[in-house]
């Protein structure tokens, strides 16, 4: 009998033990509850995609832009943008200073016309003749739809310094990132009318073919 009762004091302690338990852990657990709830539901933005798209960071650049006049800034228009065109000054050992004082010179002594967007040094400076809504005088029969960089150079079978191709390969990863082209549209000078320019990427095939996968490289590292 006393073992009987004892047995059920026991299993009441039990029932009473855990069911304290239980009401304890609830009441610990109530307020991470109340928490979570309080919470506000955070309100995503709509992703605007041309913001997102440029993933290529701008080189730097100094503007310098010519005055508008009709031999190297006629200030026409520039609507549309499908290839990018690689030259070079075929003058060796000129700066890009120098580059940007002789198209700035043709506004007087009416030589001829010519220009491009941007000139890029042997150092690797670049500096920006002519605003990219603007045309350029650079490839006869596609100033109306395309931008143009000009490239300083040293040696003689001209080949690009270093700097100058660390400086152009970046260029042209941002140029094709912000107008959504992509290495292919890429051209030298030579590939639209036959000028050999720039005469060492038209000489050496291999070497242009490793420029653009430069440029892609380029632009997919910079996307991670
Ligand atoms: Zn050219």
């Amino acid at each position: 009998m006393y073992r009987c009762m004892a047995a059920c004091i026991l299993l009441f302690l039990v029932i009473s033990i855990c069911t304290l338990i239980s009401t304890i852990l609830n009441w610990l657990r109530q307020p991470k509850e109340k928490e979570m709830e309080s919470i506000p539901v955070v309100q995503q933005d709509p992703v605007i995609i041309e913001e997102e798209r440029s993933a290529v960071a701008a080189p730097d650049i100094l503007e310098d832009f010519l005055e508008l006049n009709d031999y190297s800034r006629p200030g026409t228009e520039l609507t549309k943008i499908k290839n990018i065109f690689v030259h070079y000054t075929a003058n060796p050992n000129t700066s890009a200073r120098q580059n940007r004082s002789y198209f700035a010179g043709l506004a007087e002594t009416h030589e001829r016309s010519a220009s491009a967007h941007f000139i890029i040094g042997y150092d690797g400076e670049i500096i920006q003749c002519i605003p990219l809504d603007e045309q350029a005088y650079a490839v006869m029969t596609r100033n109306e739809d395309s931008i143009s960089i000009e490239c300083c150079y040293k040696d003689k079978d001209g080949s690009f310094t270093q700097e100058t191709y660390d400086s152009l390969v970046h260029m042209l990863s941002w140029l094709i990132d912000k107008y959504d082209l992509s290495p292919k549209d890429i051209l030298r000078h030579y590939d639209c009318g036959g000028k050999l320019c720039p005469i060492y990427y038209v000489e050496n095939e291999d070497a242009w073919d490793k420029l653009l996968y430069d440029v892609a490289s380029y632009q997919e590292l910079a996307s991670y």
